[in-house]
């Protein structure tokens, strides 16, 4: 049994605006420190694939897809939101870091890669079925859960969310779905500031006062999460890999720490042997201080090895 990597080239060719904190330089940042890490050498590596416009419909509107195209400039940016826009190759990346999602799908039902962790941007959490927005254009971690749904004809599949903000994108997407379920913990009140009641009983959210750390974290897994998941029994794991809780991340107040990454990652991945899970899908999402985020990713890859 053995763990992959997916990133391509193209994800470091969509920039924003010039020190934007959703960087280029994030995937180097990782990339350089699973190296310095020595855990480089112990993963096998793989290209994104593209995605296709059929994985992409499962879930986001055609109309939306349409539109994101045609705003695409051809030289200098476009304004999505106020934090987010628009380059000549923001689609080329979005297109890779969505395909890496499928790909990883396809990896742990077709090899002996039973968990993938995909070093890819733009991230997508915030990407509804019909609307871009912090930092997001296409819902990478939905397109792969939705296309997991389908192409195995798995009939449970589920997505936990640890990036500081909450995958509200996510949340519209399986709004009225009972295949997937979605557990995330998350700062409140903060961006996207999403209603915390959850209309859907499969939505598990644990929102987090700034200022929570470790054990706010910790207990908030114990107690909303591990219950839920092991009652739902998914048969595939996803996870929504934001590392900007981290204390160092200034993107918001709260305090975890990287052994936080490394402890979290190993509760699902012992989940996922208990629940015979055919293996663990992970995609960056958030992470904003290059350090501090490379060395959360080499925690969470670590455990994810079982390393
Ligand atoms: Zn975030």
């Amino acid at each position: 049994m053995s763990t992959a990597i997916i990133s391509h080239f193209d994800c470091r060719r969509h920039k924003m605006t010039d020190g934007h904190p959703e960087d280029p330089a994030r995937i180097d940042a990782v990339s350089d420190r699973l190296i310095a890490s020595g855990l480089e050498y112990s993963l096998d590596h793989f290209d994104a694939k593209p995605v296709n416009k059929a994985d992409l419909l499962r879930v986001h509107d055609s109309l939306y897809l349409a539109e994101l195209e045609e705003m695409l400039p051809s030289e200098g940016l476009v304004n999505v939101d106020a934090d987010t826009q628009m380059c000549p190759n923001t689609l080329k990346a979005a297109v890779r870091s969505a395909g890496a999602g499928v790909q990883a799908v396809d990896l742990v039902y077709g090899s002996d890669h039973k968990a993938v962790f995909c070093n890819v941007r733009p991230p997508g959490h915030h990407a509804e079925r019909a609307k871009a927005g912090g930092f997001c254009f296409y819902n990478n971690i939905a397109v792969a859960a939705a296309y997991a749904l389908e192409k195995l004809s798995l009939e449970r599949v589920a997505i936990v969310d640890f990036d500081v903000h909450h995958g509200n994108g996510t949340e519209d997407i399986f709004r009225d779905n009972d295949q997937v379920m979605f557990c995330s913990a998350f700062q409140h009140p903060l961006f996207p500031y999403s209603d915390i009641s959850t209309p859907n009983p499969l939505h598990i959210k644990a929102p987090l006062k700034a200022g929570a750390g470790s054990q706010e974290f910790r207990n908030a897994v114990e107690e909303y999460w591990l219950p839920a998941l092991r009652e739902f029994k998914p048969q595939l794991l996803f996870i929504s890999a934001g590392f900007d809780a981290h204390r160092d991340d200034d993107m918001a107040e709260m305090n975890l720490e990287d052994s936080d990454y490394s402890w979290v990652t190993g509760q699902l991945v012992d989940l996922s042997h208990e629940l015979n899970c055919e293996g663990i899908v992970s995609m960056l999402e958030g992470g904003y201080v290059p350090d501090a985020l490379g060395r959360s990713v080499v925690a969470h890859v670590r455990s994810l090895a079982g390393l």
